[in-house]
């Protein structure tokens, strides 16, 4: 029987997600943010129960060639990029350059993080990529110092980094298009009802299969094609149209549902090996990093995916930390090359930890947790030990969310919770924390995190 400081976080909605992932150190900064009143009280019958964050550790998994393979032939990653904007050939440098040029931004934008020359390639927008030239190779349609650098975003930092690691040539084949909902990329898109103004218009699953399998098919007669995937970013137009209720995707578990038959069909279609997501960022029209963190449905459901389902990971969470300072400053919607460099190279050590090939090792380093509101409410050392902020869950309302993260991506550690050392139905899948499986009495939880 303990009896703990209550500090009254009133109404702020807390979720809990399980997840397998990790965030940047940068998030951390917002601990003296909690929304609400903050005062002082003591639970009445000092029953006060425990909230078990239990962290279990794993083996990532070892990579296994499933493709011919002839010692004749040079080695290619071969890569589906599908989402939204942010992963379009023109973001970043390219767009950035434009309002630089006109005027309308002073300083100069980072350049991109550029592969040499003859180690990676890029398709246009929505294009096959059946042969490998000097006119799709990223040392020159990337570079600001070569062509101008037109392909730019997040593939270019990521190539270079892939290619220092597996020493295969990284080819990527660009599908993903601005201001799409998650139910355009299902295999089953007529089947949805949506109140965006696409409609049932794009079927853009269909279009990334037919750009594969016709790269596929031409590029391996001269390549071992090595390690396939796909990487997604999206989600900030399902949180626009998500509101509407009768809309088809409206809560994280109907865009679970659908992302989970795009991520089958690739998988099972394309016989792909991985697929990686950069977390969406939230709240795209605020500017601070918190508004960046608040728990919409499409990033629950991401963090979800990322933590249930086989050969899908979480593979970068920069968005997620984003102030606007991090953005193209000529729009402020887009990311700027510059979080774009740190994103691809997040991506492409995530991607190695995964598949059991990482030269340096990702270490677990301990777990944080965050307020549905971006808040973050407390970081857990290695050792479970509490670092920042506090370790006790108020009861707010009826239902409450969280998001608890590891510090660290691309280790193989899970989480599951507990009260007082029992699994109970106090959580559902997507996280939420259901405090009317507690006793009214019982206004708070405190929190142990532990390792096995
Ligand atoms: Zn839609």
């Amino acid at each position: 029987m303990k009896k703990f400081l209550n500090i009254l976080m009133s109404a702020v909605l807390l979720t809990t997600m399980l997840a397998a992932c990790g965030n940047p150190e940068q998030a951390g900064s917002n601990a003296q943010s909690v929304a609400g009143d903050l005062s002082a009280s003591v639970d009445t019958d000092g029953d006060a129960k425990v909230f078990n964050i239990n962290v279990h550790s794993g083996n990532n998994k070892k990579f296994t060639l499933n493709r011919n393979f002839s010692a004749n032939k040079e080695s290619i990653s071969l890569i589906l990029v599908v989402g939204q904007s942010n992963f379009m050939v023109g973001q970043g440098h390219n767009s950035e350059m434009k309002y630089y040029n006109s005027g309308e931004i002073t300083e100069k934008p980072e350049d991109t993080i550029v592969p040499e020359k003859g180690k990676a390639y890029t398709s246009g927008y929505q294009q096959s990529i059946t042969q490998l030239s000097d006119a799709n190779d990223m040392y020159y349609v990337s570079s600001p110092k070569n062509e101008g650098g037109s392909r730019s975003g997040v593939t270019p930092p990521f190539a270079k980094r892939w290619n220092e690691i597996t020493g295969t040539k990284v080819v990527f084949i660009q599908v993903a298009q601005g201001a799409t909902c998650m139910h355009e990329w299902t295999p089953n898109f007529q089947n949805y009802t949506c109140t965006c103004p696409h409609g049932q218009q794009y079927a853009l699953y269909s279009l990334a299969k037919s750009l594969y399998k016709e790269s596929y098919e031409a590029l391996s007669k001269d390549y071992n094609i090595m390690y396939t995937g796909y990487i997604w970013n999206q989600g900030e137009n399902d949180e626009k149209y998500g509101k509407n209720q009768s809309n088809t995707i409206h809560d994280a578990e109907a865009y679970y549902n659908a992302y989970l038959d795009m991520h089958n069909g690739f998988m099972r279609e394309l016989e792909l090996d991985f697929g990686g997501i950069s977390v969406v960022r939230s709240a795209y029209s605020g500017s601070t990093a918190q508004n960046s963190m608040v728990l919409t449905f499409p990033r629950i459901a991401q963090y979800k995916l990322c933590s249930e389902v086989p050969n899908l990971y979480m593979l970068s969470t920069i968005g997620e930390t984003c102030d606007v300072s991090m953005m193209n400053q000529g729009e402020t919607i887009h990311y700027a090359q510059s979080t774009f460099n740190k994103m691809g190279v997040q991506m492409a050590d995530s991607l190695a930890n995964h598949l059991g090939i990482a030269k340096n090792k990702a270490k677990y380093s301990g777990v944080k947790v965050y307020g549905a509101d971006g808040a973050l409410l407390a970081a857990f050392d290695a050792e479970g030990k509490l670092k920042e902020g506090s370790d006790i869950l108020t009861r707010g309302g009826a239902m409450g969310k969280l998001l608890i993260k590891f510090d660290t991506l691309g280790t193989a550690y899970t989480i599951d919770t507990a009260v007082d050392g029992k699994k109970s139905e106090l959580m559902d899948g997507y996280g939420n924390l259901d405090w009317s499986k507690i006793p009214n009495t019982k206004k708070e939880l405190k929190m142990v995190v532990t390792l096995d």
